[in-house]
């Protein structure tokens, strides 16, 4: 099944709007970095938020965690990211160019048609050194993943939180991947952001969790406006399970590229607290309060990429439409992803206009992300709020002068409500919130 938009007019969607730059760009650009605009940063802090949520605020068996990047290189040991954080790499002999082993069908460079050599172990973490003297002693890596903060510090979030098992400790934050084969936008890149949630059970209870989570996360996607059809569980293979994972699923979304990987919820068993109690000399178990039994968690790890999703949200929200002969384009995102909730729009940039407009839109920036523009006609403006997927539209007339009332333009139906300036960010605090908009039962009467 194709997918309906292709990658090309995404990106441009997303420069022209303000949501993703090419990373440096005045410079030329620097390969699979990118840098979020106005819209982008509302977007993926609305995804940060959402998944914070959904994940720590409405429940009371997870907590949250924010660890530094850059940790003791013992981590990286015990974890196995030192000797098996590695991908398979082939060089063409004549091209040079270097590929993912796994990624190349035959035995020839797909650029060039090259001889290409035996595939080498490649070690995906970016390594550095701290402080003033370069060498063996002080070299540390950047993290591929935000899960290893949380395992070290299992003991102390247990002991200070009050909390029992099965606990989950959750974490946002930057990872990096020295990635071969980076692209597809920030589909893949070598910085990007993890939501990881580490669940910690009691040993026997791990598949009923996983299941669990499977469960949870493929319907938080859904919740959020992905499509059930472009949504899709993947087993992995006994082949290609992580050096960690008992058992692992992916949730996959259709992008236009195909089906890819979304999310990844493995069962890490109990390798991670088992590995950092032996080469950390300190006992990483838990006391069951019930039985008094002692044991080692097994852990269910949720492990999303909040670039991944903001892409597959972008995406799954995008349309092109013809209304009344016209062409337009539409993020039709869920209200609570939406980078601006509501637009001032007055009709024009009459002085007259001006100061109710003002005084309106003085009056929702406290309660919503609020847009307040006046330039070049309003059918240009309500098409730019369409293209950022802005809900609702506050369009200030000659009328509201007279009756002190507005119009609301809704983005998906294009229906408008004409309703009092009085009580409007109630109004739209309850239309945000999935109140229907029905156009046919007026908030109130146009007074003529
Ligand atoms: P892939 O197979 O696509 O490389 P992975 O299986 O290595 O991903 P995980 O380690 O399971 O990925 O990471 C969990 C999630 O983090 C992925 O599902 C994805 O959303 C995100 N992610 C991983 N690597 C990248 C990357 N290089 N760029 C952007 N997001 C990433």
């Amino acid at each position: 099944m194709p997918a309906k938009v292709d990658m090309e007019k995404i990106v441009s969607l997303c420069k022209r709007r303000g949501f993703i730059f090419p990373s440096s760009e005045i410079y030329g650009g620097l390969a699979s970095c990118w840098d979020y605009g106005p819209m982008g940063v509302e977007l993926k802090r609305n995804v940060k938020e959402a998944w914070w949520k959904a994940m720590v605020q409405d429940r009371d068996d997870v907590v949250g965690l924010d660890t530094s990047i850059m940790m003791h290189p013992g981590v990286w040991a015990a974890s196995g990211h030192i000797d098996s954080f590695t991908d398979p790499l082939v060089e063409c002999k004549s091209c040079h160019l270097r590929w993912r082993a796994d990624a190349v069908e035959g035995e020839k460079c797909p650029q060039c048609g090259g001889e290409l050599t035996e595939p080498r172990m490649f070690n995906l973490m970016f390594k550095t050194f701290m402080g003033p003297v370069e060498g063996e002693g002080s070299i540390v890596y950047l993290r591929p993943e935000t899960a290893q903060g949380i395992f070290v510090n299992f003991e102390n979030v247990v002991t200070t939180s009050r909390k029992k098992l099965p606990l989950g400790i959750a974490q946002i934050g930057k990872s990096f991947r020295n990635e071969i084969t980076p692209g597809n936008f920030i589909f893949r890149t070598r910085e990007f952001e993890h939501m990881e949630v580490e669940y910690f059970v009691k040993p026997g209870n791990d598949e009923k969790w996983l299941d669990y989570w499977v469960k949870e996360r493929f319907e938080w996607y859904a919740k959020l406006g992905i499509k059930k059809e472009n949504l899709r569980l993947r087993q992995h293979g006994k082949d290609e399970l992580a050096h960690y994972a008992k058992d692992c699923y992916d949730i996959e979304y259709l992008f236009p590229m195909g089906w890819s990987e979304l999310e990844g919820i493995a069962n890490r068993g109990n390798f991670d607290l088992t590995q950092h109690a032996k080469c950390s000399g300190k006992e990483l178990s838990y006391r069951d309060a019930e039985g008094g039994e002692k044991y080692v968690p097994y852990v269910i790890e949720p492990s999303a990429g909040v670039d991944r999703s903001v892409l597959a949200f972008i995406i799954d929200a995008y349309d092109e439409e013809e209304v009344e002969g016209e062409k337009r384009t539409v993020l039709h995102l869920h209200h609570s992803l939406a980078p601006i909730k509501v637009a001032v729009l007055p009709l024009s940039r009459n002085e007259k206009l001006t100061p109710l407009a003002k005084e309106v839109f003085k009056h929702l920036c406290p309660n919503f992300m609020t847009d307040y523009d006046d330039s070049q006609s309003i059918g240009r403006r309500y098409r730019r709020q369409d293209e950022i997927g802005t809900p609702f539209c506050v369009t200030i007339d000659f009328e509201s002068l007279e009756d002190k009332q507005v119009t609301i333009r809704e983005r998906d139906s294009l229906a408008q409500i004409r309703v009092p300036v009085e009580g409007l960010e109630k109004v739209i605090e309850a239309k945000l919130k999935g109140e229907a908009f029905d156009a046919s039962t007026l908030w109130a009467t146009r007074q003529k």
